[in-house]
């Protein structure tokens, strides 16, 4: 395909700065390719299946859970990517390891498990995804954890306290400096965005908990509503759903590709050092960022807290804080490989086993420790 060379301003396997334990260059494949294929292959990646995005695991088959979000967030990031010609496979590696991290039961078990940690230096979802890729997964015999590039590494810590930043050597120095990451992972981020948000909607109204008609408020939505309603007015309302969210996911897309080309071109930074130095370049136009956040509101007022997910998230805040406070107690409960690193640090050996859980598997491991029957 003609103009498909990379961008001067794209992430180059060739020149990256490299991996913790060095390694041969792979054969037949690039550096981030590589990373990649690591990020499939991985335990945490496959565990995705079974953590809530929104709805608790075993609330329906046909909800998205971290897995098929992740998979959302890699293609429509891979589509920005080739248009702007940044490296599609480091975009598909942060966005397929954005979320290894994240606990069971979503935002609830990861604000259950950061007030856990909160006497012991808290929980952050991003700096676990790091954990996981540098340090957790065990499956190479020469190192720990999946000794991915420093690009994947920086685009998988996409926030990080300061405090936390500065005890993370090279990863952790944009945070202090107030630098940017690469491109490509900025694209992954705004694609986890327009992932979200969609979904989200398209969730919602299938579970009953949002309407079409509390919908029709927010501005994004009810525009393409309508759009759709006028070329075809006898739509069914599933079609009319999926039409609508359809349409939105290609405007947030379109929109995003334009404006960051046209911020690429103004500020046409010739290297990727010289995109850490600028201001973030991949973004929305102002009016779709503002559209964007008035979704993410009605989504945060009528969805996240809504009573059924609330009922839900007290239930699951319960289950992760017993079973820290069980484990803790006594550490001889925790799985062998776990107990050997409780020596060091209980609560952080604590907490990376609660966060690897599934929520079927917490609940399983919560009526374990608690149930006075056989289970
Ligand atoms: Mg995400």
């Amino acid at each position: 395909m003609p103009g498909r060379e990379l961008a001067p301003c794209a992430a180059r396997p060739e020149r990256s700065r490299g991996r913790r334990r060095r390694e041969a260059p792979p054969r037949g494949r690039s550096e981030y390719q590589r990373d990649r294929d690591r990020i499939i292959h991985s335990t945490a990646f496959r565990r995705l299946e079974y953590k809530t995005q929104v709805f608790v695991n075993h609330e329906g088959d046909l909800f998205r859970t971290r897995l098929t979000h992740s998979l959302e967030v890699a293609q429509i990031a891979r589509s920005v990517a080739r248009s702007l010609r940044l490296d599609e496979d480091l975009t598909e590696a942060v966005a397929l390891a954005h979320d290894l991290g994240h606990t069971p039961f979503g935002h609830t078990g990861q604000d259950s498990l950061n007030a856990c940690m909160r006497p012991y230096g808290g929980f952050e979802h991003n700096l676990q995804s790091l954990r996981v890729v540098d340090l957790l997964e065990q499956r190479y015999a020469a190192f720990d954890g999946l000794n991915l590039t420093f690009e994947s590494r920086e685009g998988v810590l996409k926030h990080c306290s300061l405090k936390n930043a500065r005890t993370l050597g090279d990863v952790g120095e944009r945070f202090v400096k107030k630098q940017r990451p690469s491109l490509e992972a900025q694209v992954a981020n705004l694609a986890d965005e327009i992932a979200y948000n969609n979904h989200d909607v398209d969730d919602g109204v299938r579970s009953g908990l949002l309407d079409m008609a509390q919908l029709a408020e927010v501005a994004i939505f009810a525009r393409h509503m309508k759009a759709v309603l006028r070329q075809f007015p006898r739509l069914a309302a599933r079609r009319l759903r999926h039409e609508t969210v359809r349409r939105m996911i290609d405007t947030l897309v379109s929109d995003l590709i334009r404006t960051s080309a046209d911020n690429i071109r103004r500020h046409a930074p010739a290297s990727i050092e010289e995109v850490r130095l600028a201001p973030p370049l991949i973004a929305f136009s102002a009016r779709i960022r503002e559209e964007s956040d008035e979704l993410k509101r009605f989504l945060r007022e009528n969805l996240y807290r809504h009573y059924r997910v609330v009922r839900m998230s007290g239930k699951a805040r319960r289950i992760v804080a017993d079973l820290f406070a069980a484990l803790l107690t006594d550490n001889r409960l925790l799985p062998p490989e776990f107990q050997e690193r409780a020596g060091e640090d209980a609560p952080r050996a604590i907490a990376d086993y609660i966060a690897g859980m599934t929520d079927r598997y917490a609940i399983l491991e919560h009526r374990r420790l608690f149930a006075i029957e056989e289970t």
